[in-house]
Formats: structure tokens, C-alpha cells, sequence
């Protein structure tokens, strides 16, 4: 159900396009009349904040006044006038209560013109804002004195209330809204509708005081300064120049700039957007008479003496005694006698680190430190602790750091229109950013965090949406087949599909049926058929003399396809009494040799070939099709944006199927896959056994090799998987990517002596990746030790057990994909999971649930969406994953789609610096693809 919000600015917008003349619902101008009745039921029921309550007694009773006047100027100039309420263009009436409500004459349709307000400042929730008066269309609404603070509540007391004018069912106003043919409203609702079917979809005036159970920050909410009018042509150019280049920045010459590039910061923008990794607590001041070994402290003293001492490995020690009249400390700088100038006996400076114990007395080794006359800077306050490189300290990092973010966020603009900050409190831009790097407090930076992931997702979904426009823009190719073929041809599986797959098919079908092109995601868990549904799409393009292409990742997937396709597509033209050979289906991969090639370009281009299923041998130049009808991805993850792009360029407008079995909740992928019609398989086909899953500690290893050692004595294969990460040097980790290598050695040579072992990691070429996977596939080995690459849709039947190494390093999504990998043919499967030494709950879940999607609403509920969004794809490198809970996605979703809804392309003035931003991250509105 969309909000009432959005709901209501569908049907202005639609009024505006059908000159006011009440044609945007059923009934015309009367039906208005029942209309604000019904919608402001509705809308009460989503209001949180008595201003929210207030908005929509307000905006019923326009509704009601619009039904009422007879000048279409006068309705035109009203529904502006909506309109800006609703955005928060308009502030809203002055204090009076009754102002709001009053049933003004018609003459005063234009409010905005009547008077000056004052600036909106919208009271604390639960503050003393007065209620509108009770209108005549809401009996019994509570007073404002003893109007309840709370939503909660607050629907109570609604519901306790006796009647509304009439009975009615809270879906009713979505019917009623239903209307008039296939223009209008039809019209605009395909185009931005998101079958949001979830009863329990969010409300627009959810607010963030709401449901989040995460740290509720103590600061109220965040400063925001107020917003001075400026040229327009100077805030752009404000985003612009923070695409210059950092050298040239004061301090920062060539040799700086080289450093500062190896870590990925070239502009200021990616300065800003930089941020640290970790901050530490260095606010508590300890009396030195009181510091215990191992504890996090930052002290001030006195330097009672610096000396500099030969230690191990002839390493220069600097050591600085600190007195503060309470006792004395005694810190150690290693490798860095060119300090010593700076500790003079009789300085003050401040220590900030970690204590240790030597020789029965406290100390601390290499703190970071500073004179007690400079601006706290690196302690006495919560420190950033950057991401470093080679040559460049800490200290210096953030002393760079501090200077370029003042500079560049002062006087900053914010791209995000005040109204949405106003309606969830959130914080100012410039603010966010300074707080995100250098935090007054953890409650300030639990704000700015909130602002940047809800940046995050808000651009991410406009971005989405606008795509998905320009590209249904276009027109496509309808290619509608009869209920009796698709029952004709059903009939010829050679499994009855399952309820899931049913419904795929249908949407499919109803897609493809229009001009328009479809868009449309096919999601479901390994093993539950996505294969079919594909196969059924490419059907339906061939008997609409069309052609269809389906492009995997690798040539092991395509093959498999081919395979399996072909068999499927034989097996149905037989059944229903056709010549097995009636569609031509063929295979194209890098392999390919090249008079079959070019035998099979010909046919593509000439339409004797109905079928291409392929690699990306399926987009280069040279390959063209005769008409392609529906362009099919498959593990759509592995594919970047250019590639689905040029896929579809194949064709004039294709229909294109996307298929990934990564689970994602289905909240998450209204904003993830905001371009894409979403379409889950959540049912497996009958007679699967889940996979037996096993947590073990690293100390019971040889429990799982001796548990391999007796599967493949029964003939079957294992995989063992290593994760691929980045080393963490500071936590003395080693590259776990060479890991796999040195492992696969190991294993080779003192585990499995006698059993024959492939090695598979992201490092090889395709072909020796291919020529790997290969001899598994054959059963030439026994054993698979491999990174994640082998994740995508790999179908080993004989395989049946997969040990995964650093289990707790993964999502549980994505280890839920990795033993995807087993249990696939008739053998069970089984999975066993390396924990860290202490063991996790987190992994636990694994042994218990078998549900894909439930995993992933799991992974999202513990470690937030970042991983599962995939945001920092949009280039911002924002990595506020764990601030993107359920609430704050759904409140982007909502702020998105009502902001999309009612300025599409971003043309108003006031978006204009957001249309600008998300076309740096998305491009112009092109008919790409993003997702
Ligand atoms: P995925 O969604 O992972 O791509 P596949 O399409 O490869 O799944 O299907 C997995 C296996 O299930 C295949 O062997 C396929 O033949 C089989 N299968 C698919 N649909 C059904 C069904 N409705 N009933 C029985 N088996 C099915
Ligand atoms: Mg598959």
C-alpha cells in the first residue's frame, strides 16, 4: 500500500495533467468530497507527530474545498498550493488553530500569497503544538490538551472512536483512486508503483524517534543552522570545485599527493567522503595516580625527563616521564628519536593510548600525544583513526584531514531539501560531514551517521527510479502469447512447476504482453528453478517471432545452461507434437571456435537462430540480432552496469529478465532494485532435504578432514573454501587470498597425500578457471580449495560436503549461498563452518535455518544493510551499513518515492543540487542501467 502521501500526490499530479478537472477519480469533482474522508482516515492512521495530524486535517479539508469550486484556475492554484504543503515548500498556517481548518470561501484559494510566515520550526514531538480544530468530517478527534503524544497512542484513541461518517475499509481509498481506462492515473501509477503489497509498508510521517532500537542519541536532534538564500549558480559551483584535485591544496605538494592517491583520495570530494575507520575514546582526563595497566587513557602532565636509550635490534627508544603531581608515567616512542626536541622538561603535553606494564609500573607505548597549548586535535577527544598508507602517519593524516574538511565544509550547501530534514531530524550536510571525521560526542556521530546512510539511500532509490523511467520510456516490442499456448506448453515440462514458479511465469507473461519493456527481477534461492522461468521467457519471445539471449557469468554456467536448456526446450516441443529441432538454440562463449562463430553470428543476424545463451561473448562487437525479444542475466551480481547495458543494446528495447539467488529482504530490494520489478521464488521444488550444517572450532579440523576423507571414499567431492579478504596488518592477519594458495599446498602435500586437489581463486584467467572447474565437473578431482569465486550457480551434483575456512568473516547470506554449492544432486549435502576460537551465536543460526531470506533479514538485522544494499557501488564510499536499519531504508524508500512522485526529474529549484549530485553518481538520466 503506498502512503497516503503519495497517494495523495499521484492524484494532484494527475488533476494538474487533466487541467483540474476532477477527472482523477471516479466520480469527477464530487468524488473528492469522499475522497478526503477516506484518505485522511488513512493518512491519521500513518501520522505520527501531532504536525503530521495537523498537515492532514489541513490538506483533507482542501480536498474537500477543491470538490467545492467552481473556477478550474482557482483548483489549479489550490492544488499547488497541496502540493507545497505536502513538500514543505509552504510552511504552514500561522499559530491560530482554527486557521488550518476553517472551511475558508472559495476566494482563498491561494493562500500562499495571503501572508508572510515564519520560518517553520517544528516543535519537539510531543511539544505543545496546538491541534487544529475538530473539522466536521473527524468527530470525536481528541483535543489538543489532552492529545496524546504518540502515534501509538495516538491510533488508539482514533480507533476507540465510535464512527466515521461512514463504514468503510482502509483500502478503499486505493480503489477509488483506481480509474479511467488506460490514461491517467493507470498510467502514472505503472510507472511508479512498486507492488508494494506488505501490509505493514511504512508510513510517510513515520518518525525517527520511532521504532529504532539502535542508540537512541541523547542530543534531541542536531543543530541545524538555518538556510540564507544564495545564488543557485554559486551552490553548484560550490559541489563543483570539490572536484578538484587535493594537491594544490595548501601542505599538500606532489610527494603528499602520491600518498593521499594511494588510498583512494584524488579529490576533495573523496576527502570529505573519506572517512575513518574507527574513532577512539580520549575525552576522560585519569590522574595518573590512578591509571591501571591495559586501559585506553588519555592523561596531561608535566615532562620530567626525555632520554633516548638503544633497545632491541639497536631500535632508538625515546622515553618521556610525565609527572601530574597525582604520579608519573613513563611513555616509550619507538624509532623516533627526532621527538625528543618536543619534550623539554617542563612542557605540558597530553598522552592518549593504551597502558601497559613493565617492570611493575605502568606505561604506554607509542601514544599519541600533543602540547597541552594546541588545539585538541589528537586527544582529549574523540580521535579518528584513518585508514593509512605508507609514509603518511597518523598524526599527519589528521592534521591534513582536520584542515581540508574545515575548509571545504564550511559554508557548505545541502543538496537535501530542508522540509526532509525538518520531517525526520536530521542533521545538516556540513555538519555531518565534520562530525563524521572529527565528533563532538557519540551522539553526534550517531546523528551524522544516520544523515549519511539516509543520503545513501534516498539517491540510491531516486537514482533507481529515474532509470527505470527513462528506460520504460522507450517503447518495446509486445509479445503476448494466449492462455492456452502457456497451458498447452506447461503440460510438456517435465515437472509440474511449483506454485512459485507459476507465479513468475504469469508476471512474466503479463509483462511481456505490453510495449512497453519489461524490467522485471527474478529472485530465488539456489536450486528453486529459476532455470524454467527463463526458459519459459525465451519461449514466449520465439512464438512471438522474436528471439531471445540468456548471458551467465562464466562458460561453466553458460554450458550448463545450454545444457539444460536445450533439453527442456526439446523435451516441450515434443510434447506438444512439434519436430524437436523447431527452435534453434545456440552457444556462444569466448571458446567458441570461430567458424562456428561466425556461423552462429549469421544465424543471430538473420533470425535462423532463435536462442543465443552465452558469456560475454554474447555482447561483443559483431554479435546482432535479427529481433531480440527478451534479454535474460543470470547471477546478475556478477555483472557490471555497461555489460546488462549492452546486452540490452543488442535489441530495439528488449524485455529484460534479471535473475540472482542472492536473498535480499524484500524491503531492502525496493530500494536496491528500485528500477526492477521484483518477482521472488520462495518455494523449492518438493523432495529437497536442506543441507546438514555444523559449526566447529578451528581445534577440530581434523574431525572435518577425516569426515572428507570418508565422503570421497564413498565417491563423492568436497569444496573448501578460504575467504578472500583484505590483510588487516595491524591485526597481524595475513592475506587470506594467498592463504588459498599456501593452504592448497599444505593440504595437498600433508592432509590429503593421496587424493587429487584443484585450486580455484579470483587471480586465474578465465580459461584456467574454466579448465579447474572442468575436471571437478568430470570428477578428475577430489577436492576443490577455492576462494569465493565459487559461488555463482555452480551445479557439481557429486559434490556433497563443503568446509568453509573463516565462516565468520562472511554474511550469513553469502554462506548461505556457498553451501548452495552442496546437496545438489541425490546425495545429502552436508556443510561444515570454521568459527573463531571463542565460538559465535551469529553462526549458530546456520545449523537452524534453512531459509535463504530468512538469513538475510538475519545478516540485516545484525550487521546492517550496507553488504546486502550494495551502496558503496554508487561511489560515495559511505560505509554506514550498520545505520541502514529497517526504519531508516524505509523512511529513504518513503521520502524517495513521494519526492519522485511529485518532481520526476527533479526540475523544481529546490532540487536542483540533489539532481545534480545524483547525477554525479548515476549519470544523466540515460536509458542505462544501474542496479
Ligand atoms: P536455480 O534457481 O538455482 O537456477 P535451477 O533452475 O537450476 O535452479 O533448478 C534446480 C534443479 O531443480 C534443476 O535440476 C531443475 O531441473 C529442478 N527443478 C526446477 N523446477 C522444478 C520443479 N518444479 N519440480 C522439480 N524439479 C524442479
Ligand atoms: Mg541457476
Amino acid at each position: 500500500m503506498p502512503s497516503a502521501l503519495e497517494t495523495l500526490v499521484k492524484i494532484l499530479k494527475l488533476e494538474q495533467q487533466n487541467d483540474c478537472d476532477g477527472t482523477a477519480l471516479i466520480g469527477g469533482l464530487s468524488g473528492f468530497h469522499a475522497f478526503a474522508e477516506n484518505w485522511a482516515r488513512d493518512a491519521h492512521t500513518q501520522a505520527k507527530k501531532p504536525e503530521h495530524h495537523s498537515l492532514v486535517d489541513e490538506l483533507s479539508e482542501s480536498i474537500r474545498r477543491y470538490a467545492q469550486m467552481p473556477d478550474s484556475r482557482e483548483r489549479a492554484a489550490l492544488i499547488r498550493h497541496m502540493l507545497g504543503r505536502i513538500m514543505g515548500r509552504i510552511p504552514p498556517p500561522a499559530e491560530t488553530p482554527t486557521a488550518a481548518t476553517a472551511t475558508a470561501p472559495a476566494q482563498t484559494a491561494s493562500p500562499p500569497e495571503r501572508k508572510p510566515f515564519p520560518k517553520r520550526d517544528l516543535p519537539p514531538a510531543g511539544g505543545k503544538l496546538a491541534f487544529p480544530k475538530q473539522g466536521e468530517g473527524q468527530p470525536n478527534r481528541p483535543s489538543p490538551q489532552n492529545a496524546p503524544k504518540e502515534g501509538k497512542e495516538r491510533k488508539e484513541g482514533k480507533d476507540s472512536a465510535p464512527h466515521h461518517g461512514k463504514p468503510s475499509t482502509p483500502q478503499r481509498t486505493q480503489g477509488q483512486t483506481e480509474a479511467r481506462g488506460n490514461h491517467g492515473f493507470n498510467r502514472i501509477e505503472e510507472s511508479i508503483s512498486f507492488q508494494n503489497d506488505d501490509p505493514d509498508a511504512p508510513a510517510i510521517f513515520a518518525n525517527h524517534e520511532g521504532s529504532t532500537p539502535r542508540s537512541e542519541p541523547r542530543l534531541a536532534r542536531p543543530p541545524r543552522a538555518s538556510r540564507p538564500p544564495r545564488d543557485p549558480q554559486e551552490e553548484a559551483s560550490f559541489y563543483e570545485r570539490l572536484s578538484l584535485p587535493v594537491i594544490g591544496i595548501k601542505g599538500i605538494g606532489p610527494k603528499i599527493g602520491e600518498k593521499l592517491s594511494a588510498l583512494g583520495l584524488e579529490s576533495i570530494r573523496d576527502w570529505l567522503y573519506f572517512f575513518p575507520r574507527q574513532y577512539v575514546d580520549y575525552t576522560q582526563l585519569l590522574p595518573l595516580r590512578r591509571v591501571q595497566p591495559n586501559q585506553q587513557v588519555t592523561v596531561l602532565g608535566t615532562v620530567r625527563s626525555a632520554a633516548i636509550i638503544k633497545g632491541r635490534r639497536g631500535v632508538d627508544v625515546l622515553n618521556v616521564t610525565l609527572d601530574d603531581g597525582t604520579g608519573t608515567i613513563t611513555a616509550s616512542f619507538f624509532g623516533q628519536p627526532y621527538l625528543m626536541s618536543k619534550f623539554q622538561r617542563g612542557t605540558q603535553v597530553v598522552f592518549s593510548g593504551k597502558t601497559g606494564i613493565y617492570l611493575g609500573r605502568v606505561t604506554m607505548d607509542n601514544p599519541e600525544w600533543e602540547p597541552i597549548e594546541q588545539e585538541a586535535l589528537h586527544t582529549r577527544r574523540i580521535i579518528p583513526i584513518y585508514p593509512l598508507t605508507k609514509g603518511l602517519s597518523a598524526h599527519s593524516m589528521r592534521r591534513l584531514s582536520a584542515k581540508v574538511i574545515e575548509t571545504h565544509t564550511a559554508d557548505m550547501p545541502d543538496y537535501m531539501p530542508l522540509p526532509i530534514l525538518e520531517r525526520l531530524a536530521l542533521s545538516d550536510l556540513s555538519w555531518a560531514l565534520r562530525q563524521l571525521h572529527a565528533p563532538d560526542s557519540w551522539e553526534a556521530l550517531d546523528h551524522a551517521r544516520r544523515r549519511a546512510a539516509f543520503d545513501d539511500l534516498l539517491m540510491l532509490q531516486v537514482g533507481m527510479l529515474r532509470n527505470r523511467r527513462t528506460w520504460q520510456s522507450l517503447p518495446g516490442i509486445a509479445l503476448p502469447v494466449a492462455h492456452t499456448w502457456l497451458y498447452t506448453i506447461s503440460g510438456a515440462f517435465p515437472f509440474a512447476p511449483t506454485n512459485a514458479q507459476k507465479r513468475a511465469i504469469d508476471a512474466i507473461r503479463a509483462d511481456m504482453a505490453k510495449p512497453i519493456p519489461m524490467n522485471r527481477l527474478l529472485q530465488g534461492d539456489v536450486g528453486s528453478g529459476k532455470t524454467l522461468v527463463a526458459t519459459v521467457a525465451l519461449l514466449i519471445a520465439v512464438s512471438g517471432r522474436a528471439q531471445g539471449a540468456i548471458m551467465a557469468p562464466t562458460s561453466i554456467l553458460a554450458e550448463q545452461h545450454y545444457k539444460s536448456i536445450s533439453r527442456l526446450i526439446a523435451g516441450i516441443l515434443v510434447g506438444i507434437g512439434l519436430p524437436e529441432k523447431a527452435i534453434r538454440v545456440a552457444l556462444l562463449t569466448g571458446a567458441t571456435p570461430a567458424a562456428e562463430r561466425a556461423a552462429i553470428l549469421a544465424g543471430l543476424r538473420e533470425g535462423t537462430i532463435h536462442i543465443a545463451i552465452g558469456t560475454h561473448a554474447l555482447i561483443q562487437e559483431g554479435v546482432n540480432f535479427a529481433r531480440l525479444g527478451v534479454a535474460i542475466i543470470d547471477e546478475q551480481h556478477r555483472f557490471g552496469v555497461e555489460q546488462r547495458g549492452k546486452l540490452r543494446g543488442k535489441g530495439e528495447n528488449p524485455h529484460l529478465l534479471v535473475m540472482t539467488a542472492t536473498p535480499i529482504p524484500r524491503t531492502l530490494a525496493w530500494t536496491r532494485y528500485a528500477d526492477l520489478d521484483l518477482t521472488i521464488l520462495d518455494e523449492l521444488p518438493p523432495g529437497r532435504t536442506p543441507i546438514t550444517t555444523k559449526v566447529i572450532s578451528p581445534n577440530h579440523r581434523e574431525y572435518s578432514y577425516n569426515f572428507i576423507r570418508s565422503q570421497i571414499r564413498l565417491g563423492r567431492q568436497a569444496f573448501i573454501v578460504y575467504p578472500l579478504i583484505e590483510a588487516d596488518a595491524e591485526k597481524g592477519e595475513k592475506d587470506l587470498a594467498k592463504a588459498a594458495v599456501a593452504e592448497y599446498e599444505r593440504l595437498s602435500q600433508e592432509i590429503f597425500p593421496n587424493l587429487r586437489l584443484g585450486l580455484l581463486h579470483g587471480r586465474l584467467s578465465p580459461t584456467q578457471k574454466d579448465a579447474v572447474m572442468d575436471s571437478f565437473n568430470r570428477g578428475e578431482l577430489d577436492i576443490l580449495v577455492s576462494t569465493t569465486v565459487i559461488e555463482v550457480g555452480i551445479d557439481v551434483p557429486n559434490a556433497n560436503v563443503i568446509l568453509i575456512e573463516g565462516a565468520y568473516r562472511f554474511g550469513l547470506a553469502q554462506l548461505h549461498q556457498l553451501r548452495g554449492r552442496v546437496g545438489r544432486g541425490e546425495y545429502s549435502g552436508f556443510c561444515m563452518l570454521v568459527d573463531e576460537e571463542t565460538p559465535s551465536e551469529r553462526l549458530a543460526v546456520m545449523e537452524e535455518v534453512t531459509d535463504g531470506f530468512r538469513l538475510a533479514e538475519i545478516d540485516w538485522e545484525q550487521r546492517g544493510a550496507g553488504e546486502l544494499l550494495g551502496t558503496r557501488q554508487s561511489g560515495r564510499g559511505f560505509e554506514m551499513g550498520s545505520f541502514m536499519n529497517a526504519h531508516v531504508v524505509e523512511l529513504a524508500q518513503l521520502e524517495a518515492r513521494t519526492l519522485y512522485a511529485e518532481d520526476p526529474d527533479l526540475e523544481l529549484p529546490e532540487h536542483a543540487l540533489l539532481r545534480a549530485e545524483i547525477e554525479r553518481i548515476f549519470g544523466k538520466a540515460a536509458p542505462t542501467d544501474v542496479s
